[in-house]
């Protein structure tokens, strides 16, 4: 990152402040000296606050905004400003509001924001505007190309919330905004004025394509993991059966995990888990599945297969699973096994006695 100053270089700065965001080259630091306008996009919470905007706390988070300033900030040469309950320091700007929608499509396809049901989340979506003083950064290209950050988008030493909110109606999903949401934000914050959209996507002046193709791998309204349910393979080799061990609740069940999208093919999900979580890289076709139904609607589908390979040489440790071995179904009967999966497990052990 070049910190660009005036006596080193003496560009001359943009005349409309919103000139900024050409104005930085990517790697590019420079101060801002005019406050620059800008959007971001905030969670809501349940009492109407903003995430990043404190307000309604009896004191501002001052260590938050320091921590991402100093990410972001590569050290600025400036003091840090003071900060307040207005402030979100440190963090990505986007100049206009047709750049900050198909961003978030794209988080929202890639798992990283639609997601309603996460524990301590926001119950909704907003977008707001917001101004930027002090220093700013723009990102190197090669981070930019990687997905980092959209076109036309600056880290700014200090952003300010600026008057104007769109609070979205409902998620992509339909999931609707809690009643009395934008009351309880009005509250919050007296100086926003906010203008209610069906979605995030959908904001006056900005076209409107579909609502984005959401992925699967977040938390369903059940409070289970996975929006369009999961899958996974009772994988046997000669007599015995593969297990691991979930790190959660302790209980062995199947290898598996959430499907990726509403149009994967479950069998995929249950092969790439199974080759990620038990090494497990070759199966026979299956010769079945079945599936378990649970409130709400959240399913998960268990096929029946052989395969060849040994699995695991030693105990997995991905993150999700802390243990793995082969039992034959007498052993099976032995272990504190996943509720969901002892229920299906005649019935998969029917599949594989057919072949
Ligand atoms: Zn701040």
């Amino acid at each position: 990152m070049n910190i660009v100053s005036w006596n080193v270089e003496p560009r001359r700065h943009p005349t409309d402040p919103s000139g900024y965001y050409e104005f930085l080259e990517p790697g590019e630091m420079a101060p801002l000296l005019k406050p620059v306008p800008g959007w971001r996009f905030h969670g809501v919470r349940e009492d109407g606050t903003l995430f990043n905007f404190p307000r309604g706390r009896t004191s501002t988070d001052p260590a938050t905004c320091e921590k991402s300033r100093a990410l972001f900030m590569f050290s600025p040469p400036a003091p840090a400003p003071e900060h307040d309950l207005d402030c979100s320091c440190g963090v990505r700007v986007v100049k206009d509001l047709g750049t900050l929608v198909s961003y978030m499509r794209h988080l929202a396809t890639n798992n990283r924001f639609e997601d309603p049901f996460l524990p301590h989340g926001p119950t909704a979506l907003s977008v707001v505007s917001v101004t930027g003083t002090g220093y700013a950064a723009a990102m190197p290209e090669h981070r930019v190309r990687g997905g980092k950050d959209p076109r036309d988008c600056i880290r700014v030493e200090q952003v300010h919330l600026g008057s104007t909110m769109y609070l979205a109606q409902a998620w992509a999903d339909g999931t609707p905004a809690p009643d009395g949401l934008e009351d309880r934000v009005r509250e919050q914050y007296p100086d926003l004025t906010i203008h209610r959209v069906p979605t995030i996507y959908q904001i006056p002046g900005v076209p409107f394509i579909r609502l984005p193709e959401l992925g699967g791998e977040v938390w369903h309204s059940s409070g289970r993991y996975g929006r369009y349910g999961g899958a996974g393979a009772l994988l046997r080799r000669e007599d015995k059966f593969l297990l691991i061990r979930r790190r959660d609740n302790g209980c062995w069940s199947v290898p598996g995990g959430a499907n990726a999208s509403r149009d994967v093919d479950p069998w995929e999900t249950a092969r790439a888990e199974a080759r990620e979580e038990a090494h497990i890289h070759s199966t026979s076709e299956p010769y079945g599945s079945t599936v378990w139904h649970g409130e709400d609607g959240w399913t998960f589908r268990t096929y029946a297969a052989d395969t060849t390979d040994t699995g695991p040489r030693r105990t997995p440790r991905n993150g999700e699973v802390i243990d793995a071995g082969w039992f034959t179904e007498t052993d099976m009967h032995d272990l504190d096994l996943m509720p969901e999966f002892e229920e299906v497990l005649p019935e998969l052990l029917a599949l594989f006695e057919e072949n």
